[in-house]
């Protein structure tokens, strides 16, 4: 037998020592473990951060989610890794990326049997509420939740029927609510603050809002608010996407040529019930009859097309922010604020017209940047902003963290503690990667990845019959309307990012081909070809 001196048993206790305190030091300590913090999760769906005024006041003032930021503080670099509704929801619950966790794109099944924050933090004592949007398929109850009350699919505007689990054991009722879905979802939240069953633990409440996706309906309340005015319009909204590459003008996602009549409110809306029928008509129809006598062409007709768009989107804004209002105010009024980290958030953000677009999907400054703003007394400063690269694969470690527990293994996010206590460790990411693989499909926007540090961004269109770059510089370029790919001047900068996006697909793991089919490059999905067919079946105006 090898013997071993006690010298170095002394060295080898006190490297070991050393290396648990070095763990320790970046590791959130509650007091007690009964005094870990309430976690609440206001999650929007498609709420772009120019519609929040604490980001950008244009176009619309949202006094309660700037709480949040005065309170708190507000992530101006928050990027999603795949924008769109499920692969975004599924990166929040694993932690990991599209390829790491199998939902590439919607119309994926989450594989429910995966390592969840809600699971780790339901076994780590938290009682775990999921309400309003999950999207990740009705194949099974989602997991790790005490309690859970869900919209079915993409949910509607108005009198949502809902999936119940009352005590989380996977067998769910379906029940209908009357109401405004952005109200119900809070109301089934309130309620679920009111009725806790195990009122001693910490508690996780995932409060998720079918608003402000398409169609864009507002509460009844709300018909009436900005329609007296001219919302300003994006200095892009009739871009020629000159200069950039293909991909940009293969699309279908315009306000001129994609939305359809139920987006602008041209034809009876789905899901209201009489009386609030009667309401909406009474409102929408001596306006569209206006429109329809105008007889508006050309750009005019956009021009219109965005003033309804804008106008019915941030009427939703309105009633998300009186919701998160609600909340807030049940907290205070509770006590419960002082112990509780609050996060809006979306699944990813949104185009308001520019580029002319709507929707989400690609890797610019308008969908690839997702809201973020944290409150969580006594860590993140009243009134901070903070420019790191953070991200929604972020959350489940912080949670995680948060909660005393370990995140499973593979995450590809890390703990935003010490980013909320102000200061980011010294290798905190500096690049962020991103991948969008949904085509064909809605809204054809090309499959792509590209790397991101917050001033550059280098995007590959990947696909057999594109193989085209886009080199950004947002100092030089804040909306993204010129290709600096192959410019002698970005020599540098384009080699630098080259040379990180090989490292981050290796770091990541990201296999080398594509795992979804691979789309010939006779493409047989040419918006353009196919106008007058979709035209007609979709009844685009
Ligand atoms: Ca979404």
């Amino acid at each position: 037998m090898r013997s071993v001196s006690s010298g170095s048993i002394c060295a080898l206790l006190l490297a070991c020592a050393t290396m648990i305190l070095a763990g320790c030091a970046a590791k959130f300590e509650p007091a007690s473990w009964a005094e870990r913090p309430n976690i609440v999760l206001i999650f929007a769906d498609d709420h772009a951060w120019q519609a929040i005024s604490a980001y950008s006041p244009r176009l619309i003032e949202t006094p309660n989610i700037d709480r949040l930021a005065k309170e708190g503080t507000l992530f101006r670099n928050c990027y999603v890794p795949n924008s769109i509704c499920g692969p975004s929801r599924a990166a929040v619950l694993t932690g990991k990326y599209s390829h790491a966790n199998g939902f590439y794109r919607n119309g994926n099944q989450f594989d429910g049997g995966q390592w969840t924050f809600p699971k780790a933090l339901q076994v780590a004592g938290y009682e775990t509420a999921l309400i309003g949007k999950w999207h990740l398929g009705e194949h099974m109850a989602p997991q790790g939740f005490d309690y859970s009350c869900t919209l079915i699919g993409q949910g509607p505007y108005y009198n949502p029927a809902m999936l119940l689990d009352e005590d989380g054991d996977g067998k769910r009722e379906e029940i209908s609510i009357t109401g405004y879905t952005t109200d119900v979802v809070t109301d089934l939240t309130l309620d679920w603050f009111e009725n806790r069953k195990e009122s001693g633990k910490p508690f996780l409440a995932m409060t998720q809002h079918k608003a402000p996706h398409r169609p864009w309906m507002p509460a009844l309340r709300h018909l009436d608010e900005f329609e007296d005015e001219t919302v300003p319009e994006p200095e892009t909204l009739f871009d020629d996407y000159e200069g950039r590459p293909r991909a940009t003008r293969l699309q279908d996602m315009t306000i001129a040529h994609t939305m359809v009549k139920r987006d602008l409110k041209l034809e009876e809306m789905p899901d209201l019930n009489e009386e609030q029928r009667a309401q909406w008509n009474a409102v929408y129809g001596p306006r569209n009859e206006a429109f329809l006598a105008a007889n508006l062409e050309g750009d005019d007709l956009v021009r219109w097309k965005y003033q309804r768009y804008i106008k019915d989107y941030l009427r939703c804004i309105r009633a998300m922010d009186e919701n998160v209002g609600r909340i807030l105010d049940y907290l205070d009024e509770t006590g419960l604020a002082e112990n509780t980290i609050v996060i809006y958030s979306s699944d990813q953000g949104f185009f308001l017209g520019e580029h002319g677009w709507f929707d989400k999907r690609w890797m610019y400054e308008e969908s690839m940047k997702t809201p973020l703003l944290v409150r969580w007394p006594g860590h993140t400063k009243p009134g901070s902003v903070s420019e790191d690269l953070v991200s929604v694969l972020d959350f489940a470690a912080t949670f995680c963290d948060v909660a005393g527990t370990t995140v499973g293994e593979g995450g590809h996010g890390r703990s935003l503690v010490p980013v909320l206590d102000g200061r980011a460790p010294e290798d905190w990411r500096d690049v962020f990667y991103y991948h969008y693989y949904e085509y064909p499909g809605w809204h054809a926007v090309r499959k792509h990845y590209g790397v991101a540090d917050g001033r550059y961004k280098l995007m590959y269109f990947y696909e057999l019959d594109m193989r085209e770059w886009h080199l950004v510089d947002l100092e030089a370029d804040p909306q993204e309307l010129r290709n600096f790919y192959d410019d002698p001047a970005y020599a540098e900068v384009q080699a630098r990012l080259h040379e990180a996006l090989d490292e981050a697909r290796a770091e990541l793991g990201v296999p080398e081909l594509d795992p979804l089919e691979s789309f010939p490059a006779d493409d047989p999905f040419k918006p353009r070809e196919r106008e007058p067919a979709r035209r007609k079946t979709l009844g685009v105006f």
